[in-house]
């Protein structure tokens, strides 16, 4: 048994988002382009003597009780293979929270992938893959990671080529959106088809490693939603583009953006500039990374 693992769980951008139908179930039913991107949570597990499963994290305003996913996703191990220890998890959180970026969901995936490792409890990716949809649509692809078609629900998982590297500025308005209300709010029938994304022209651009076709091909169906609640998301990616951005759109529901540079430093640039030059009104929590394309696929631990 591993009594102590130190675990990195990514945030992802969409690069594509569309939504083809509501099922009778309730659930959407998604093509998405998901993009692992260089911004991580920390988590910490270790074993405890006194059994049960406590949460600590450095964002007071999440609950550390069993409606934390890392909760729900030891839970759900720990109860399947009757683990009588306790686990201690410390969560360090980075990825904007409420922001369209999965942080929740990646969390849950480096939960399940760390007590896996733990215990020894030897289930393949495909196998945590399987549990961790229960928890949430995205955690099967925040376990697999990279560049991936997901489709279904989120579970229909295809991996692509990584693609061609860039530079991403990623820059959240301090508003918080509620996945489910977006959701609820989308009438994907009732739009007109060219409002929906080419995803396929996505995937071409990304089997070509075209990162400028991948750009004029980017789209998200939420943005229709999204943007009508809350304009200042259209005035970020306006001002991306103005300052060089080669391409630019909202993640998941939003309302953080995104903005793709090929010019390091033009990345760089805008970056000061929205952080702390003229533009700084518009975002509250503002990034430069990259994407990333890890060869395993795992969460790995640090
Ligand atoms: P998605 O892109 O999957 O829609 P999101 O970025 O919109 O996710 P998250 O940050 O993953 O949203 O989750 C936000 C909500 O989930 C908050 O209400 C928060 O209280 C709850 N939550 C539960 N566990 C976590 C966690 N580990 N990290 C962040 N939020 C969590």
């Amino acid at each position: 048994m591993i009594k102590h693992l130190g675990l990195k769980a990514y945030g992802k951008i969409n690069l594509g988002l569309d939504v083809l139908r509501k099922r009778e179930d309730g659930y959407h039913e998604v093509r998405m382009i998901m993009q692992t991107v260089g911004i991580f949570d920390r988590i910490e597990l270790s074993l405890e003597e006194e059994p049960g499963i406590r949460v600590e994290t450095n964002l007071f305003y999440l609950p550390t009780n069993e409606n934390n996913l890392v909760y729900q996703a030891a839970r759900m191990l720990m109860d399947e293979f009757c683990i009588p220890d306790g686990v201690s998890i410390r969560l360090r959180k980075f990825i904007p929270v409420s922001a369209g970026m999965a942080g929740g969901s990646s969390d849950a995936a480096a939960v399940l992938f760390g007590i896996n490792k733990m215990f020894r409890l030897g289930l393949t990716t495909s196998q945590l893959m399987e549990r961790g949809v229960k928890i949430g649509a995205d955690v099967p692809y925040c376990i697999l990671r990279g560049t991936a078609l997901s489709e279904g629900i989120g579970e229909i998982l295809t991996p692509l080529p990584p693609a061609p590297q860039c530079q991403i500025l990623i820059a959240k308005p301090g508003v918080n959106v509620s996945t489910r209300s977006v959701y609820t709010s989308l009438h994907a029938d009732r739009l007109k088809p060219e409002q929906h994304p080419d995803i396929d022209g996505i995937i071409k651009g990304i089997q070509e490693q075209d990162i400028y076709q991948i750009a004029g091909k980017m789209g998200n169906l939420l943005e229709t939603v999204t943007i009508r609640e809350y304009p200042v998301i259209q005035e970020i990616k306006e001002k991306m583009l103005e300052l060089g951005a080669i391409g630019s759109l909202m993640s998941g529901s939003g309302p953080t953006v995104f903005g793709l540079f090929t010019n390091a430093d033009a990345a760089r640039q805008a970056f000061e500039n929205m952080r702390y030059g003229a533009a700084s009104n518009l975002a509250k929590q503002i990034y430069l990374t990259s994407f990333y394309n890890a060869k395993t696929s795992a969460p790995e631990c640090v």
